[in-house]
Parts: structure tokens; C-alpha cells; sequence
């Protein structure tokens, strides 16, 4: 066992480090005041390799490993969780099962533009009635020659306002059991028939987009179905796996970035006398940050580890999401607290931190439902 990273990580690591002072934590504040989506950052991102990081050589990606992703994403949310968030749903939720279940035709179309940034990816799974019980949803399409027609309204899409492709599911055929009969589109912005509908203004990652889609009497060609039709939960459910890795790193970067926010003013802020990180109640909180943040590192790794080497990794990714998102709340809280009265206000980031943090308990599973997949590996263990 070697805990080390690699040579080939640790540059990868050093690069994402750069990308992520220089061109996102710029203005990270900003952006989160104003909402701009943070798509020039994204288009930056490209030009690392960053938007197509385990896109192989032949679709013009680096074809790193999902441990890459993992510490990118990290220094990323570091910098700014919205174009964090972003960059995770792009590459976990719809270029990972494009590389999987796409043909070759798919793949031809779509992977080298994604890979390079020209295209921004969305996945859109949640309704209004289907959020944790997502085999629930209503959204329909029926069969016509050569086309879907889709009709109906998805919510809480990631990115939504700027995507140019988003995996959609909709349920294909009525009367089975409810997670049967669900396919996964591939649907391209522009599509007639096709909307993106309202923005929601949110507590945290506020420059990150999640819109409403409307679909209307919507053709969608049958190449653009993702595996098979009737197929499509199972997609789903194997794609969140890996988001719930990209979630778990953004939860990291965001308790890292608290930690080192608590360091420095602990360092700088007098009381009594005497800098506060000279009080051990002050130390204690430093610690207890400091050792989460280090168990949630290990337990991200080792679930992109497993899906690097194409083993099963769904309650090692909510493993990893559970602990990582609790630890990013309870550091960006703390952090918060280590600010006294300065921590509230807007002037340091700890308030966003504490904002941003909120979401990693949320989406691509909460931690309830993360229990959930979790108990139940546990109890189907031999
Ligand atoms: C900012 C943001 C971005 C999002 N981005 C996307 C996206 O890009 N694509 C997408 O498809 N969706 C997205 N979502 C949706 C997100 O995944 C859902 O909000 C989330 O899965 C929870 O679903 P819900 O909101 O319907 O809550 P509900 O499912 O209604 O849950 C409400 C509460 O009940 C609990 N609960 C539900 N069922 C159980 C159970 N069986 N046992 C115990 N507790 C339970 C939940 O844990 C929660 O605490 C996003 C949401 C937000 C807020």
C-alpha cells in the first residue's frame, strides 16, 4: 500500500493548483454576489485538459484516472464551489456515461468537443415529484419512427443556462415496476421543442446555474438514446455513483479552503492578549477539521481508486459523500465560528464557504439517501 501520489498525480495536482488560483479564485466572490455563471473559467479549464479529464487520447482527452479528477476538483472547489459543481457535472454526470454507454457514433460526435470545452455537459434526472425517489419521475417520451417525442418538466439542472448537451430521462413505457421503462437521451441545446426554463436563486454556489427544462411535443432522433432504451435507471443510478465521487471532492475542497481561511485569521486575530490560535478551544477546532478533512481525502481516493480499476465502488462513493460533505459543513461552520463577528459578514469567505457547503448534503443523493445505499451494502454483505 503506498499513500504517496504519484509523480504523474502530483503534477496533475500542481497544475490543477494553478489553474484554480489564477483563473477561479479571482473574482470567486464576485461571481457568487452577481451570479455570473462562470463559463469563461470553464473554457479555461479546457485548456488544462480539465473538462475531459478521463477522455482517452482517441476523442482528444488526456485519458487521466478518476484519482486526477478526484484532486482537481479538490483545488477547484478550493478556489470557487460553483465552478467546482460545474466542472464535476460535466465530467461525472455526462461525459463519464457518454464514454460507457454511448456508441460509437455518440462518442465520435461528442466526446472531442467535450473534451476540449467547446461543449458543456447537464444531466437532468430530478422532477418536481421525483428528487431522492428518482425512479418516481413522469417526464414521457413515446415512440415515432425514427424519433422520441418528449413531453414534460425536469428540475434542478446543474449548469443548465449555458449546457449545450444534457442526458435526460423519461420514462418510455408505463406499467412496469417504476424504475423499469426509464431511457436516457442525449439532447442537445436547440432542439425545437425544447426549453430551458426558470433559474433558481439559491443559498450557496450561487454562480453555478440550476434551471427548470420544459419539454414540448420535443423529437429527439432514437440515435440519441444513451445504452438501451427501458434501460435508462440503471444508468442513472451507475452515473451517480461517480458524480457522488466528484460531490465528495468538491465537499473537500470547500473544508479545505474553511481550514486554511480558520489558520490565517487564528494566526492574525488577537484577544487577550495573544493571537486566538494560541487558545487550545481554538486548537481543538483546528484539529478536529484538520483530521475529517484528512479521513475524507482518503475515502475519496480510494472510491476513484476502485472505479480507476473498474471494481464496485456504489457504498464507497456514498462513503465517501457522507463523510465529505458532513466534513465540509461542520468545517465551514467552524471556520465560520473561529471568525467571531467577522465571519458572518461578506468580507471574508468563510460565509461562503458555509453557504456552499449546504449543497454537498443535498444533491446526487442526500446524506439520507446516502445511508440508505450504504445500510443496505452492509446488510447484503456476506
Ligand atoms: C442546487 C441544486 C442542484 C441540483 N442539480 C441537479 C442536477 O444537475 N440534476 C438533477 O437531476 N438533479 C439535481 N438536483 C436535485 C437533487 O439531486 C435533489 O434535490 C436531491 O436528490 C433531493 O431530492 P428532493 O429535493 O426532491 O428532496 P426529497 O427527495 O423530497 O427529500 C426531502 C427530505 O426527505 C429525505 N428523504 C427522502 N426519502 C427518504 C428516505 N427513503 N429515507 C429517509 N429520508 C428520506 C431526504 O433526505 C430529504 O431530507 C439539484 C438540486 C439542487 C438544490
Amino acid at each position: 500500500m503506498d499513500f504517496d501520489l504519484s509523480e504523474d498525480l502530483t503534477m496533475i495536482r500542481d497544475a490543477a493548483r494553478e489553474y484554480a488560483e489564477k483563473w477561479v479564485a479571482p473574482g470567486a466572490a464576485e461571481r457568487d454576489l452577481t451570479g455570473v455563471f462562470p463559463l469563461e473559467q470553464f473554457k479555461k479549464a479546457g485548456e488544462y485538459g480539465f473538462t475531459g479529464i478521463c477522455v482517452p487520447e482517441a476523442y482528444g482527452g488526456p485519458a487521466l484516472s478518476n484519482q486526477a479528477l478526484v484532486l482537481v476538483l479538490i483545488e477547484v472547489n478550493k478556489a470557487c464551489a460553483s465552478t467546482g459543481v460545474t466542472l464535476s457535472v460535466h465530467n461525472s454526470l455526462l461525459t463519464a456515461p457518454l464514454l460507457k454507454f454511448g456508441t460509437e457514433a455518440q462518442k465520435a460526435k461528442y466526446l472531442p468537443r467535450l473534451a476540449t470545452g467547446e461543449l458543456l455537459g447537464a444531466y437532468s434526472l430530478s422532477e418536481a415529484n421525483s428528487g431522492s425517489d428518482a425512479a418516481a419521475l413522469v417526464c414521457s417520451a413515446r415512440a415515432d419512427g425514427d424519433d422520441y417525442v418528449l413531453d414534460g418538466t425536469k428540475l434542478w439542472v446543474t449548469s443548465a443556462s449555458h449546457a449545450d448537451l444534457f442526458i435526460v430521462f423519461a420514462r418510455t413505457e408505463k406499467g412496469l415496476k417504476k424504475h423499469q421503462g426509464i431511457t436516457a437521451f442525449l439532447v442537445e441545446r436547440g432542439t425545437p421543442g425544447f426549453i430551458v426554463s426558470k433559474k433558481e436563486h439559491k443559498m450557496g454556489i450561487r454562480a453555478s446555474s440550476t434551471c427548470e427544462l420544459v419539454f414540448e411535443n420535443c423529437r429527439v432522433p432514437k440515435a440519441n438514446v444513451l445504452g438501451e432504451a427501458g434501460r435508462g435507471f440503471p444508468i442513472g443510478m451507475d452515473t451517480l455513483d461517480g458524480g457522488r465521487i466528484g460531490i465528495a471532492s468538491q465537499a473537500i475542497g470547500i473544508a479545505e479552503a474553511s481550514l486554511a481561511a480558520a489558520v490565517k485569521y487564528a494566526k492574525e486575530r488577537q484577544a487577550f492578549g495573544k493571537p486566538i490560535a494560541q487558545f487550545q478551544a481554538i486548537q481543538f477546532k483546528l484539529a478536529e477539521m484538520k483530521a475529517r478533512i484528512e479521513a475524507a481525502t482518503l475515502m475519496t481516493l480510494r472510491a476513484a481508486w476502485l472505479k480507476d480499476l473498474g471494481r464496485p465502488h456504489t457504498s464507497e462513493a456514498a462513503q465517501a459523500k457522507l463523510l465529505a460533505s458532513r466534513t465540509a459543513n461542520f468545517a465551514a461552520r467552524e471556520a465560520v465560528q473561529i471568525h467571531g463577528g467577522a465571519g458572518y459578514l461578506e468580507d471574508f469567505p468563510v460565509e461562503r464557504y458555509m453557504r456552499d457547503a449546504r449543497i454537498t448534503e443535498i444533491y446526487e443523493g442526500t446524506t439520507e439517501i446516502q445511508k440508505l445505499v450504504i445500510a443496505r451494502s452492509v446488510l447484503e454483505a456476506k
